[in-house]
């Protein structure tokens, strides 16, 4: 194995603002910098799984204004094939991201051309979506182009819910795997309605399960991530991935540096144990350095091992 992953997904510029402390209501303040820089979950989790050797393409939208170069920046940059991009008229997708000095921040998203991904757009790339051999979703399109990309997928597709959208339950059971956070869980396990035995994580992973989803990788920060899979004999396996220990600066994006690692090694045929240990530290090295796409490893970069 070793096709194509198609992400169908959002691309924004994010405006990171650094400043002593956030504003009040009604306050003015100066601000210490600010910086453009290439994001969005679709668009960096192409660039991750990209730059770790997967081929791959990215089905989004980028408005017609100065924010869509920068967008685009770390796709070009990557190798990311950019032909099933769509181009609506109005703005790029724009994070305003404001971190104080304690690292503490407020995010603002316009989705701005992001929201033009529903069910037509998608559908316009139907060629390009169906000849992949991973579809990777995530929550920040609208419900119905994830949807969409999910009925078009010839190949396996993974849904990492994240923000958690209200999606048809079969849609997310189907998934393979479901790639959530401990709240992201939690929030998929009531849009399921199954309430599971316990609170632990690896009741969660169970109870996600429990409740018909193929597979599910839970990230939990400096701890790593389980891996729930259904066994042959319709049992459940669940498997604890440890993080490698590392002095983290910035966690942003370390979520789709894991999510696109994740995808470049499920698409070089890794089961999917190996597969989260390889993303748990592709997850390490990226919280090594600050920003999203700008701290994501290359195969020329050494990894930091899991010692565990
Ligand atoms: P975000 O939304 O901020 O991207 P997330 O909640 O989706 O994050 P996390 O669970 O915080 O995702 O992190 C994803 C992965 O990155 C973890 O599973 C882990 O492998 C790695 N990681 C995160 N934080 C650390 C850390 N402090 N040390 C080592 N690895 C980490």
């Amino acid at each position: 194995m070793s096709g194509l992953t198609v992400v169908v997904g959002s691309i924004n510029a994010d405006l990171l603002i650094r400043l002593d402390r956030h504003p009040n209501p009604g306050e003015t303040l100066l601000g210490d910098s600010m910086a453009v820089l290439p994001g969005g979950k679709g668009a960096n989790q192409a660039v991750a799984a990209a730059q770790l050797g997967a081929a791959t393409a990215l089905v989004g939208a980028v408005g017609n204004d100065a924010y869509a170069d920068i967008a685009l920046s770390g796709l070009r940059a990557a190798g990311v094939n950019l032909t099933g991009l769509v181009h609506p008229d109005g703005s790029t997708g724009v994070a305003l991201v404001e971190v104080d000095r304690h690292g503490e921040n407020t995010i603002v998203v316009i989705p701005g051309a992001n929201g033009t991904m529903g069910r037509a757009a998608v559908e316009s790339q139907r060629e390009l979506i169906a000849s992949a051999e991973i579809v990777l979703l995530q929550g920040e399109i609208p419900r119905d182009g994830i949807e969409a990309a999910a009925a078009l997928a010839t190949g396996r597709v993974m849904l990492n819910l994240a923000p958690v959208v209200e999606l048809d339950p079969a849609v997310v059971r189907a998934a393979d795997p479901l790639v959530v956070n401990e709240h992201e869980a939690e929030l998929a396990l009531s849009g399921l309605a199954v309430r599971p035995a316990g609170t632990a994580h690896e009741d969660l992973v169970r109870g996600l399960l429990d409740a018909g989803v193929r597979s599910v990788v839970m990230t939990v920060g400096a701890a790593g991530a389980l891996v729930g899979e259904t066994t042959d004999d319709g049992g459940a396996s669940v498997t604890v991935v440890p993080a490698p220990k590392v002095r983290a600066v910035d966690t942003t994006g370390a979520g789709d540096a894991f999510t696109g690692a994740l995808a470049a090694a499920l698409s070089r045929g890794e089961d999917l144990v190996e597969a989260a240990r390889f993303a748990a530290r592709v997850g390490a090295f990226a919280v090594q350095a600050a920003g999203a796409q700008p701290s994501y490893p290359t195969l020329a970069d050494e990894l930091p091992a899991i010692r565990q």
